[in-house]
């Protein structure tokens, strides 16, 4: 089968013959219909710092995905084959103190496809059968194969109360956009949304933020002025840029709560007396609660909201490069490949 391997420690991917994964106990194999190019696989794409420190070469790379059930291994049951299936792409231990009480996304011993095992750039993949997600009839497969990102953008955006609140969403990269559709879906006031991509804070806008704000040629303060505002109820960091976090710690009202899904460079620095002396509240995200987030994700879909706006392009997997080069450029939200 084809499977888009990490082949070199350099910068590339490579789109290689492998053999089809056999399914064990427990797992199902999957064929590929869609697969979705995620910042990760962009760094891995790069072969950045974190890549090198992370990713063994040989790698199949990819963990948003839909596809079809074409073979089920020993001790399935509540699956077909035929089935069209994402899944949670976080593989948890299942015996930790967390893993038992039912807080999946905190398992200590967690396993990424396409990081710590071959992923969803491939013709075939196998999963086990328990992190499955299936996908109703009504929700076409280019918008299934990026619940994983989508479910980033819900755990986040739903951590907190929104409803009539203020909220900033520093950073509209495909997450933040989400996210900003998301903040309005469910009801906030303000949906301040900071990038320095004008591209990506049009999109942002289309999908429901109420003010975006280029943080290159304005400042978020005169924004806030503009809208008579005084602080910020909740912020949501998607940028994993210290300067868009310093502005948001800036920019929060007294009692503020920060749901933090960026991934900051190490020793990033944080003026803490904003966060001490305004009593802020600060929260790690990380994946998607499992299953919880998957089950809002795929009803807000069903009840209208509109996550086709992110879905800027959709390409045959073959011009795979065309794709990561958009990803490098910024110049789309979702890229979606097809495998046939
Ligand atoms: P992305 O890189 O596509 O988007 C980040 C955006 O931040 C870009 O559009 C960039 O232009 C913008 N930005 C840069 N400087 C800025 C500034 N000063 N102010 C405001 N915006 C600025 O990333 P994404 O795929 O949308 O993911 C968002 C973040 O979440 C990334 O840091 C990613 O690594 C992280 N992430 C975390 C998890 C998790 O589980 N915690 C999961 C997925 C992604
Ligand atoms: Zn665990």
């Amino acid at each position: 089968m084809k499977a888009l391997v990490k082949r070199h420690a350099e910068k590339g991917l490579w789109m290689e013959e492998v053999p089809v994964p056999e399914v064990g106990p427990n797992e199902v194999l999957i064929k590929l219909e869609k697969t979705a190019i995620c910042g990760t696989d962009l760094h891995i794409y790069k072969w950045d710092e974190w890549s090198q420190r992370t990713i063994k070469p040989g790698l199949t790379i990819g963990h948003e995905f839909v596809g079809r059930i074409v073979e089920i291994g020993p001790g399935v049951t509540g699956y077909k084959i035929g089935d069209r299936v994402s899944a949670e792409g976080h593989i948890v231990c299942g015996h930790c103190r967390n893993c038992r009480a039912g807080r999946q996304h905190l398992c200590p011993n967690t396993i990424g496809i396409g990081v710590n095992r071959n992923g969803a750039f491939a013709e075939y993949m196998t999963m086990p059968a328990s992190n499955l997600w299936p996908i109703p009839d009504q929700i076409p497969s280019e918008l299934a194969a990026f619940f994983d990102p989508y479910g980033n953008a819900a755990h986040c955006a739903l951590e907190f109360d929104l409803v009539g609140e203020d909220v900033l969403i520093t950073g509209a990269g495909p997450i933040g956009i989400i996210a900003a559709g998301i903040a309005k879906h469910v009801g906030a006031r303000n949906v301040v949304v900071t990038d320095v991509n004008d591209y990506r804070l049009k999109l942002a806008a289309d999908m429901g933020a109420t003010r975006v704000v280029n943080v290159a040629n304005q400042s978020l303060k005169d924004v806030m002025k503009d809208l008579h505002m005084e602080g910020f109820d909740v912020g949501l960091e998607m940028s994993g840029n210290p300067r868009a976090f310093n502005d948001m710690l800036d920019g929060m009202y007294h009692g503020g709560k920060i749901a933090l899904l960026g991934i900051l460079p190490k020793g990033a620095g944080i003026d803490w007396d904003r966060v001490i002396f305004k009593g802020l509240t600060l929260q790690g995200i990380y994946g998607r609660r499992m299953f919880e987030t998957w089950y809002k994700m795929t009803q807000m879909v069903l009840t209208g909201f509109p996550l086709q706006k992110v879905l800027t392009h959709q390409i045959h997997i073959d011009d795979f490069q065309k794709g990561f080069d958009l990803m490098d450029a910024g110049v789309c939200g979702k890229v979606v490949c097809s495998w046939y």
